[in-house]
């Protein structure tokens, strides 16, 4: 997980290729969930219960699904609504830098309350002190160019709100069968200054490798023409709930916007396009600008050959 290149600066950000490697400021300013639907909102049935359940990893970095309890017609995590599939069943995650807890409120159709205290588990991070400084100003080219990249990704992000897919029910799989060369989370510091830190994980997989969609989804953006500058040939796939995969760094991507793609199937292969040093499949995980590691995420990985 070396970068290429030494550009740094305050807005380099979103999907952070390697973000670890980059100096960068700040975090990009997620967009706003889509507004749920006002028609025929689902309720969780009965069989649910009178209190939450969860399947997943309650920690910074985790994903968890949870079911409702029985009635519910709203949940609410931290004052943000959270939609609620059909069957009571929901997803939930948790960013790298999460607070200890977080509380989330079930309404149900009789006007009753649950409510549940979650605690998050804090995690320890890689951090690697380095004695340089940080902040470098990029050149305007390459800011002007940036800035429609990240309104693509942001558009994008907007997509994953509202596209249907029950790719988010499934246990995932890994993208490619390789060893992990770049853990989610880890930083560097820059004389005492704090660099942004890796928003997923890399696989160091060969230039030209397949590369799987780990879930069912909707393609949200597939930057087949002039590759990013920072994610190369970028992939993002919506897997429904508000949660997508993005894949960074490919030679090529098979699919186009709007496709609807499987669990296993080929999308593209790995590359080392945008900025990286050596082929590798960065892959990212965001659930509303929450990452997630994917190291967490309940799958039945790596992915059978
Ligand atoms: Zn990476």
């Amino acid at each position: 997980m070396r970068v290429k290149g030494a550009i740094a600066a305050g807005t380099l950000l979103a999907l952070a290729a390697c973000a670890a490697s980059r100096p960068q400021a700040k975090a990009p300013t997620e967009p706003p969930p889509a507004p749920r639907p006002a028609v025929q909102l689902p309720v969780a049935p009965a069989s649910g219960g009178t209190s939450f359940s969860f399947k997943g990893a309650m920690s910074q970095g985790g994903m968890l699904i949870g079911t409702a309890p029985g009635g519910t017609i709203s949940l609410v995590l931290d004052g943000a609504d959270v939609p609620l599939g059909a069957d009571g069943r929901f997803l939930i995650a948790f960013g790298r830098d999460h607070g200890p807890t977080a509380t989330l409120t079930a309404t149900r159709r009789d006007g009753t309350t649950v409510v549940d205290h979650l605690a998050v588990a804090p995690r320890e991070w890689r951090i690697e002190s380095l004695p340089i400084p940080k902040y470098r100003q990029p050149p305007a080219e390459f800011l002007r160019i940036r800035a429609g990249e990240l309104a693509q990704i942001k558009a994008a992000r907007v997509q994953a709100a509202s596209i249907v897919s029950d790719g988010w029910r499934q246990s995932f799989i890994w993208p490619a069968n390789a060893r992990v060369s770049g853990l989610f989370g880890a930083q560097r510091v820059y004389k005492g200054e704090k660099g942004s830190y890796h928003s997923g994980l890399d696989l160091a997989v060969p230039q030209g490798t397949p590369i799987r969609a780990p879930a069912d989804g909707v393609v949200l953006l597939a930057a087949s023409g002039d590759p990013f500058t920072l994610e190369g040939h970028l992939l993002m796939v919506g897997h429904g709930m508000g949660l997508d995969s993005a894949f960074l760094h490919l030679s090529h991507i098979d699919v186009k916007v709007g496709d609807v793609v499987r669990q296993g199937q080929v999308i593209g292969e790995s590359g080392m396009t945008g900025r990286a040093t050596g082929p590798h499949l960065h892959w990212a995980l965001t659930w509303r600008g929450e990452r997630i590691d994917p190291l967490l995420v309940e799958s039945t990985s790596p992915v059978p050959e």
